[in-house]
C-alpha cells in the first residue's frame, strides 16, 4: 500500500519523461507535472478538474476501459496497461501507464497516482525490427538455391529453409535438433571435421571450404559451405552459427567436363604432332632410300647391259662359246632391273612432289595417242593378265601437257585395271569436252568399297591385303599429283562387284592457277 503526500508530487511536477499526475476516486485529475504536459499536450489548467478518460481511445471509452482500470487498481492496488491513448491535438501514442491506488491512515482509497510513459519511439523501433526480421526470415525460408539453416553453439540444427531441405533431400522435421555433422561422409564425421569446422569459425569469424557432403539418398554431391557465428550481441555470448551451403555438382560436372575436353584436346595435338613427326621420318627416309638406292642401281644396269653386249658379241664370234641360256637370264635380269627402277622412281617421285618439286614440261600432245602408246608398252603385261583391251578414241584429243607426266598417269591406271581386274576385259575412252580432254579407263575387277574411295588416292593407302595383291599405295597418289599440277581432276566410280571407272580430266592448257603446291609448269608451247 503507498500513501503519497502532496509534496511528494512537488517533486514530480519537474519530471519530464513521465506524465505523473494524481487522479481521484472517481478518476478526476487533481494533480499535473511538466511531464503530463510534455507528453499529453494539456496545461495543468486545462485538465485539472477533467475526467482522466479523455486520454483515452474513444473505443476504448466506450468499452469501459477507464472504469475497469481504476476497479483493478482499486481491487490489487495497482493496474499496469499498455494500449494507445490520446492528446490534446488528437494525435495517438503508445503508453505504458502503471495505476497505483493510494489509501489514507484509515485505508480508505484518496485516490490513484498515474504514471504514463510514451512508448511511441520503442515500440516503432521494436516493431520494425520484428518487421525486419520476419521479413529477413521468409525470405531466408524461401531461398532455394542455397541452403541457408542456424547452429546451435555445439553444431545442432536449428532452422530450416526450402533450399536446404532441396539440396539435402530433408524435411525440416527430420533435422531439427540433430548434429550438422549427420550431412558429412562418414571418414570427414569421423575425423572430427564437422567440430573443426565451427571451432575456427569461431576463432577467426568465419570458415569456408569446398568439399563432399551427403544427400539424404546417400548420394555425394560437391559442395561450397560457408560458416559464420552468430553472436547475442558485438562482444556478447555466442548464440549459434550462421551455415550456408551451396550445391556445386553442376559447376563441377561442367569443370571436369571443360578440363577432360581440354586433355582431350592436347591429346590429340600430341597423337597429330607424332603422326606429323612420323610422317615427316617416313618421307625423308624414303627419299634418302630412294636416292641411295638409284646409283648402284645404275651402275648394275650398266653393268648387265654391258655382260647382255659382250654374250651377243662372243655369240657374232663363236656360237657355240656363250653358255646356253645366258641370254636369256641377263634379259630377264634386266627386266628385273627395269622393275626396281620403276619402283625407286614413284619414291623419287614422291618425295619430290611431297616436297612441291612436281616440275611438269609441257608440250602440244594428243592423248589419244599417249594412250595408244601405253596400251603398246602394256601389251605384253594385258596379255599376260588376259585382258582384252577396247580403246575408244576417235579424235586426237590434243593439248598441252607433260607427255611422259601424262603417261606414267594413263599407265598407272591401265596397269591396276589389269591387275585388279586380271582375266575381265578392259575399256578405254578418251572424250573431248570443249576446253577439256577426258579418259575412262574402265574394269570389271574387284571393285572398291565407297568408304575406300577418297582414301586410295592418298600417300600409301590401299584397299587391298598385301598377300593378295602387291604394291607400295602410291601409284593413285603419283597419279592426283599430276593430274592436279596440270589445273585437272581423277576420280573413280565403282562398288564391290560393279565395274570401276577411273575418270581423268584435264584442261587443255593448263592455266597458270594450276601452278598450285609448289609444282611448276614449263611450257615448250
Ligand atoms: P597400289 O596399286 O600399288 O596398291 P595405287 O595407289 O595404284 O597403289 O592404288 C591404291 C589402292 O586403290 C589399291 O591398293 C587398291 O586397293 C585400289 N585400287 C586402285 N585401282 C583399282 C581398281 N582398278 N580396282 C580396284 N581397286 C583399285
Amino acid at each position: 500500500m503507498l500513501a503519497l503526500g502532496t509534496q511528494a508530487f512537488e517533486l514530480l511536477r519537474e519530471v519530464k519523461d513521465y506524465a505523473i499526475y494524481m487522479i481521484d476516486p472517481e478518476g478526476t485529475v487533481l494533480t499535473w507535472n511538466d511531464g503530463a504536459r510534455a507528453i499529453k499536450g494539456y496545461s495543468a489548467a486545462e485538465i485539472v478538474g477533467q475526467h482522466f478518460s479523455r486520454f483515452f481511445m474513444p473505443e476504448d471509452r466506450t468499452a469501459g476501459r477507464p472504469a475497469r482500470l481504476l476497479q483493478t487498481a482499486r481491487e490489487q492496488g495497482r493496474v499496469e496497461d499498455y494500449a494507445f491513448r490520446v492528446r490534446k491535438d488528437g494525435t495517438r501514442f503508445w503508453a505504458n501507464v502503471v495505476i497505483t491506488a493510494i489509501h489514507d491512515e484509515a485505508g480508505a482509497i484518496r485516490g490513484f497516482v498515474k504514471v504514463t510513459r510514451d512508448l511511441t519511439e520503442r515500440r516503432t523501433a521494436e516493431h520494425l525490427l520484428r518487421q525486419s526480421e520476419e521479413r529477413l526470415r521468409l525470405l531466408i525460408e524461401g531461398v532455394k538455391d542455397y541452403a541457408i539453416y542456424m547452429l546451435d553453439p555445439k553444431g545442432a540444427i536449428l532452422s530450416w529453409n526450402a533450399g536446404a531441405q532441396r539440396i539435402k533431400g530433408y524435411a525440416a522435421g527430420e533435422v531439427l535438433g540433430r548434429h550438422f555433422s549427420m550431412f558429412y561422409p562418414e571418414e570427414l564425421r569421423y575425423s572430427g571435421h564437422p567440430e573443426r569446422e565451427l571451432q575456427i569459425a569461431q576463432e577467426t569469424g568465419r570458415y569456408e571450404e569446398e568439399g563432399v557432403r551427403v544427400r539424404k539418398n546417400g548420394e555425394r554431391f560437391w559442395a561450397n559451405v560457408v560458416l559464420t557465428p552468430v553472436y547475442e550481441w558485438d562482444g556478447g555470448p555466442l548464440r549459434g552459427f550462421a551455415k550456408v551451403t551451396r550445391d556445386l555438382t553442376e559447376r563441377r560436372a561442367a569443370e571436369e567436363a571443360m578440363r577432360s575436353a581440354s586433355e582431350q584436346i592436347q591429346l590429340e595435338r600430341l597423337r597429330t604432332e607424332e603422326a606429323q613427326n612420323a610422317l615427316r621420318a617416313r618421307d625423308e627416309f624414303i627419299s634418302v632410300a630412294a636416292h641411295e638406292l638409284r646409283t648402284p642401281l645404275a651402275a648394275l644396269l650398266l653393268k648387265i647391259q654391258g655382260a647382255r653386249a659382250m654374250v651377243v658379241r662372243q655369240r657374232e664370234g663363236d656360237p657355240a662359246s656363250a653358255p646356253p641360256k645366258v641370254l636369256d637370264r641377263l634379259e630377264s635380269a634386266l627386266g628385273q632391273i627395269g622393275r626396281l627402277t620403276d619402283l625407286v622412281q614413284r619414291l623419287l617421285d614422291v618425295s619430290g612432289i611431297v616436297r612441291g618439286k612436281l616440275v611438269l614440261r609441257c608440250e602440244e600432245a594428243s592423248m589419244s595417242s599417249l594412250l595408244r602408246r601405253v596400251v603398246d608398252d602394256l601389251s605384253d603385261a594385258l596379255a599376260k593378265a588376259g585382258c582384252e583391251v577396247t580403246v575408244n578414241a576417235p579424235g586426237a584429243a590434243s593439248g598441252c601437257w607433260d607427255p611422259s607426266r601424262i603417261e606414267q598417269v594413263l599407265a598407272n591406271l591401265v596397269s591396276n585395271a589389269l591387275k585388279y581386274g586380271a582375266g575381265r576385259p578392259i575399256e578405254l575412252r578418251v572424250e573431248e569436252d570443249g576446253d577439256d580432254v577426258r579418259v575412262l579407263v574402265t574394269d570389271h575387277g574387284i571393285g572398291i568399297r565407297s568408304g575406300d574411295m577418297d582414301r586410295i588416292f592418298g600417300r600409301f593407302e590401299r584397299a587391298v591385303p598385301l598377300d593378295n595383291y602387291s604394291g607400295l599405295g602410291l601409284g593413285l597418289y603419283i597419279a592426283k599429283s599430276i593430274v592436279e599440277a596440270h589445273g585437272g581432276s581423277i576420280r573413280v566410280a565403282s562398288a564391290p562387284g560393279q565395274p570401276t571407272v577411273f575418270t581423268m580430266q584435264l584442261p587443255r592448257r593448263p592455266a597458270p592457277a594450276a601452278q598450285v603446291s609448289g609444282s611448276a609448269v614449263e611450257s615448250s608451247s
